[in-house]
């Protein structure tokens, strides 16, 4: 291989207890990459911790200058908005051939990174995504996660990968369009999702977190969950099209036939679940309430 750069993204909110393990990981993926021609340089994204995250964070800077750079936010911004910095300094940066995103916690095997940029250069890919073999998670989880997936394919139409998260390789021209595409509230999933069917997929074990807890609350899953469904929803219209029409047979047949309180249940309810969501994507788009912020997030100091 002729040596090639990669940017490894690397977001982290409150995470002082798994961070010196994470840095033990890095240390040796970089030696393992070099071994190779590849020449890592590692993005952190303090997500604004209030823990010791500030300063376990730039020791590891100052271990590995020119290598590596900490980008610290005033407050929490969220995962997403992690992202978008990371990827920010990298297009700034302009030196990678591939972004790579990975969550800071271990739960994503910095191993991998190793054998995504194999696939991505052997196959000419834009996007390669870990994929999960088996979720060591809770079952609730996993449901409502597999629900969530089912509801997105449904209203879009372009299908989001299964069993990925934001584990991923990213082109450099690919993700300076996604840079550009992504609006507020980011889904990057689903903006990478629409930019290009040239992706391939390596696969893992994804283990339950071994040091911390989880930094992604329900009120945070909640908005993600809202961003999915903004960023893929573009069958939604016709969708209500059809839906209007069918409520007007659905009127007409109320009124001419005698039909079991059954059925008079679900036409009622087919109609009302209608006037909520019409009133529920008006309150988001119409009124866009979502896009109220423009300011992604800001950045306090960076530290390189
Ligand atoms: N994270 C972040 N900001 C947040 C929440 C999470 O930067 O507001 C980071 C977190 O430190 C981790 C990654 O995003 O590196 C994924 O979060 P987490 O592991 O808590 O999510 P889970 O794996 O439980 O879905
Ligand atoms: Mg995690």
């Amino acid at each position: 291989m002729n040596k090639i750069v990669v940017d490894i993204v690397i977001p982290a909110y409150n995470e002082e207890q798994v961070l010196p393990y994470t840095f033990k990981r890095l240390d040796k993926l970089q030696k393992d990459l070099i071994k190779i021609n590849v020449e890592p340089f590692f993005i952190f994204v303090n997500d604004g911790s209030k823990d010791n995250s500030y300063k376990l964070l730039n020791s590891f800077v100052k271990k590995h200058k020119g290598q590596t750079a900490v980008i610290h936010f005033t407050a929490n911004f969220g995962h997403q908005s992690a992202l978008k910095a990371g990827y920010d300094y990298a297009i700034k940066r302009n030196k990678a051939k591939y972004v790579i995103s990975i969550d800071a916690d271990l739960q994503d095997p910095p191993e991998l990174i190793t054998k995504m940029i194999k696939k991505a250069e052997r196959q000419s890919l834009d996007i390669v995504y870990a994929q999960r073999r088996i979720r060591r998670e809770q079952k609730s989880k996993v449901f409502t996660a597999d629900a969530f997936y089912w509801l997105i394919n449904q209203i879009s139409s372009k299908k989001l990968p299964t069993e990925v998260a934001d584990f991923r390789l990213v082109k450099m021209n690919i993700l300076q369009a996604g840079v550009k595409n992504a609006k507020k509230p980011i889904f990057w999933r689903g903006v990478f999702s629409r930019l290009t069917d040239n992706v391939g997929f390596v696969k893992y074990n994804r283990k339950t977190r071994e040091h911390g807890q989880t930094k992604y609350s329900l009120a945070k899953m909640l908005k993600l969950a809202i961003a999915g469904v903004l960023t893929m929803g573009d069958k939604i219209p016709v969708i209500m099209g059809y839906w209007a029409i069918a409520n007007i047979f659905i009127f007409v047949l109320e009124h001419l036939g005698e039909f079991s309180s059954f059925w008079l249940f679900i036409f009622n309810f087919l109609f009302w679940s209608y006037i909520f969501l019409t009133l529920l994507l008006l309150i988001w788009y119409g009124f866009g309430i979502m896009e109220k912020d423009k300011i992604i997030y800001v950045v306090k100091e960076v530290v390189e």
